[in-house]
């Protein structure tokens, strides 16, 4: 399964855009870059011209004249050449709100010059797959999310916004995922941009004010590229590749001071994913911690394999030159700077068990083989079309349009035979009548099953055609518009910028040596040189351990402010727990507050306090949905014994229900008009004033709500007939 074993450090870059129409104004620039050493140099605005300023070194800087092509050849181009060899990938934007992320990330969409990362990205992939060997099958998908105050939101769901956020969830197999998150399959650049449109516009939509809301939100936009080739073995192997391209919230501190109850807490979930995710950086980084806080966020959990696991990871922090912006800008080199000593364990996915390209091809040979079939069967085959076709048998005997041809031609002569033979009967004067109707009638069954194999067949055909354009063909499905002379321009510019990186890399190796190492072969002439020598090394050295002397003080002072920042976010909390104590203490009955507590368990997967549920889950369909079978045909249980004592007609103590049979009542209706006085009642019925019937009539109404419902109820109350009154069971036996 994998294939490289190493391990290799995420790459960080540093970008500066540049100065803003308002910052123009002062004109003053705290940011430098050295593009040659890949080094920023910070100089604190407040602190006198004397001090030194701070230098960091970084796998590459871009400065406020980079163009977006450089930061995409030099950086991004690599990894995501690697996840199209099936690796995982990630880079994600980190920095203050209007540094650039979105910039960086995205760009301007339909200008070639300025547009992004992302859409770099997509002409790359679309591009080498239209350039790759024609044995190769690639399937893309896309998706398309954010994170939102600790909730996960599907951007591609119709109904985002009113949505449930999403759950994730971690398997065995492919690591933390989004449950039921929209993946679309994409076929070409055009298919791809067009998910990230409808991303985000729901993005937009979802926030009254976007920028607020992107400032505040993580979008992740992720590729998965499944590629199936043949092996050395003549198998074919899928190798996946994922690829997340993340635009984080501003990393600016949210104002948490002075805020109280909903808007504290919301102030303290915006922040809670990045200041995990720099608890996962600094856990990381320092390779001492034993435990790395991942379960702290969603975000960290969704980046939990790009940071220290199974893929390369490329970080771009992105700063902004005005001094107005030290100390944010400090913090972020900071943040980055510790961030290049994660080191992560890239490994090609090899033939995972959830590559959808797999069961594509199963369920596109299964089709084919069913094509096929039918067309072996209606032309009589002996061999057994399809038993040498499977997924990874991979020779196709025939290109599928050949295959739906013979299978129209077929049909059609077919059709021909049978109207030849019909015209045939027709015409045979040999035949009876009645034989030549049974024949033309035979003849005339066969053209209707024809008919329905035809259809059927068509039917096959458009699922199969339907399935088997979502996958693409190396080198096929899409025209490559490019010319020789560009692709070869593209390699040279890919092997310069290439070149660059490594130029780079050997020139901080040298600078990092020249300051280590002590000269111990270096023989002096005279005394007084070697004086020179080393009193200039020493002053050197003298600079060296006050910048790190002063950086020790910066780094106390910021602990020292986050940690006063935590106390005061804590001791509001404690005056939220207290109050919301009063109120439960002094308003909620001691036995309501225990029934609650005792129904009380935490869901650690969601972070979250739930309710158990009153009846046990599993208990749930069998003890109330179902009646026990002893209840059956009963309104209540009633034991074995009683019901074969009812059967036989025992005692009436062992009756659940019926326990009184009443006489069939057969007095006529006892009917009246209400305005009739006493004495017309009494001589309109004469049997009314009959006391006995008089009594069981109104005995039988009491007792019917007793009774099973009668078979038959008549119209009249008095001819109420029961559905157990086969015995006349006197009165007493109530
Ligand atoms: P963020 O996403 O970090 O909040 P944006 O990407 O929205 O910041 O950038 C803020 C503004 O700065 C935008 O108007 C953008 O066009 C401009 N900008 C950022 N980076 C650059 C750059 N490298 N070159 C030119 N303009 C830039
Ligand atoms: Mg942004």
């Amino acid at each position: 399964m994998s294939k490289n074993k190493s391990s290799e450090s995420v790459k960080v870059v540093v970008r500066c855009r540049p100065l803003n129409r308002k910052e123009e104004t002062s004109g003053e620039v705290i940011v430098k870059m050295d593009l040659r050493l890949g080094q920023v140099v910070l100089r604190n605005p407040r602190a006198p011209a004397t001090e030194p300023h701070k230098t960091f070194t970084f796998d590459a800087v871009y400065d406020s004249n980079s163009k977006q092509r450089d930061l995409y050849d030099e950086t991004v181009r690599p990894l995501i050449d690697s996840v199209l060899e099936g690796f995982n990938g990630t880079i994600f934007a980190y920095g203050q709100t209007g540094t650039g992320k979105t910039y960086t990330m995205l760009g301007a969409w339909l200008d070639p010059e300025t547009r992004g990362v992302i859409p770099n990205a997509f002409d790359h992939i679309f591009t080498h797959i239209s350039r790759a060997q024609s044995d190769r099958q690639y399937l893309v998908r896309a998706s398309y999310l954010e994170i939102y105050r600790e909730d996960v939101r599907d951007l591609l769901d119709p109904n985002h916004g009113k949505a449930r956020a999403l759950e994730l969830r971690e398997s065995p197999d492919t690591g933390v995922y989004v449950r039921d998150l929209t993946s679309c399959v994409c076929k070409s650049v055009k298919e791809i941009e067009e998910v990230m449109n409808v991303g985000n516009q729901a993005r937009a939509v979802g926030a009254t004010d976007m920028n607020e809301h992107s400032s505040r939100s993580h979008a992740l936009f992720l590729i998965t590229v499944e590629c199936s080739q043949p092996g050395p073995d003549g198998r074919k192997h899928i190798r996946v590749g994922r690829l997340n391209l993340v635009d984080l919230a501003g990393s600016e501190r949210q104002a948490k001071t002075g805020v109280h109850g909903e808007r504290l807490k919301e102030a303290a979930k915006i922040n809670l994913s990045l200041s995990a995710l720099g608890n996962v950086i600094s856990a990381l980084a320092d390779g001492r911690s034993s435990h790395v806080p991942y379960r702290d966020s969603k975000l960290t959990r969704l980046l939990q394999d790009s940071l220290g696991g199974n893929a390369r990871t490329v970080m771009v922090a992105t700063l902004g030159p005005a001094p107005q912006h030290y100390d944010e800008t400090l913090t972020t080199l900071r943040y980055a700077n510790r961030a290049k000593n994660i080191q992560n364990q890239p490994r090609v996915n090899e033939d995972p068990k959830d590559a959808l390209l797999r069961e594509f091809q199963m369920e596109i040979a299964r089709l084919r083989a069913q094509l096929n079939h039918r067309k072996g069967r209606s032309k009589h085959k002996k061999e057994e079309v399809g038993s040498s076709e499977g997924w990874d048998g991979g020779e196709e005997t025939e290109g599928d349009e050949e295959v739906e041809k013979e299978a129209q031609e077929y049909v059609k002569q077919e059709e021909q035979r049978l109207e030849r033979e019909k015209k045939a009967i027709g015409e045979d004067h040999s035949l009876l009548a009645e034989e030549k109707q049974q024949l033309l009638g035979e003849n005339q069954r066969m053209m209707g099953d024809l008919r329905k194999e035809q259809e059927a067949t068509e039917q096959l055909t458009a699922k199969f055609k339907a399935m088997e354009s979502k996958l693409l063909v190396g080198g096929k499905n899409i025209i490559d518009h490019t010319n020789e002379q560009q692709k070869m321009l593209e390699i040279k510019t890919q092997e310069i910028a290439e070149q660059t990186r490594k130029e780079r890399e050997i020139q901080q190796q040298m600078l990092v040596r020249d300051e280590e190492t002590v000269e111990l072969r270096e023989t002096f002439s005279t005394l007084q040189q070697e004086v020179e020598v080393k009193t200039k090394k020493l002053k050197k050295l003298y600079a060296k351990l006050q910048c790190i002397k002063a950086e020790i003080q910066d780094v106390n002072d910021e602990h020292v402010r986050s940690r006063q920042e935590l106390e005061q976010t804590q001791n509001e909390l404690t005056r939220e727990l207290k109050f919301k104590y009063l109120i439960i203490e002094n308003f909620i009955p001691p036995e309501e507050k225990n029934k609650i507590m005792n129904r009380l368990t935490f869901d650690s997967e969601e972070d979250q306090w739930r309710f158990q549920p009153l009846v046990p889950a599993e208990s749930k369909f069998s003890q109330m949905k179902k009646r026990p079978t002893s209840a059956v045909g009963y309104k209540r249980p009633i034991s074995q014994y009683a019901r074969v004592a009812i059967a036989m007609g025992v005692h009436s103590r062992y009756r659940a229900e019926n326990i009184m049979f009443l006489e069939l009542d057969t007095s006529p209706p006892t009917t009246g008009s209400l305005a009739c006085s006493p004495e017309a009642e009494s001589n309109q019925s004469p049997s009314s004033d009959s006391s006995p019937t008089k009594d069981r009539a109104g005995r039988v109404r009491k007792s019917r709500s007793w009774c099973q419902a009668p078979k038959t109820i008549a119209s009249s109350s008095s001819n109420l007939s029961l559905a157990a009154c086969h015995t006349a069971v006197p009165t007493a036996a109530q």
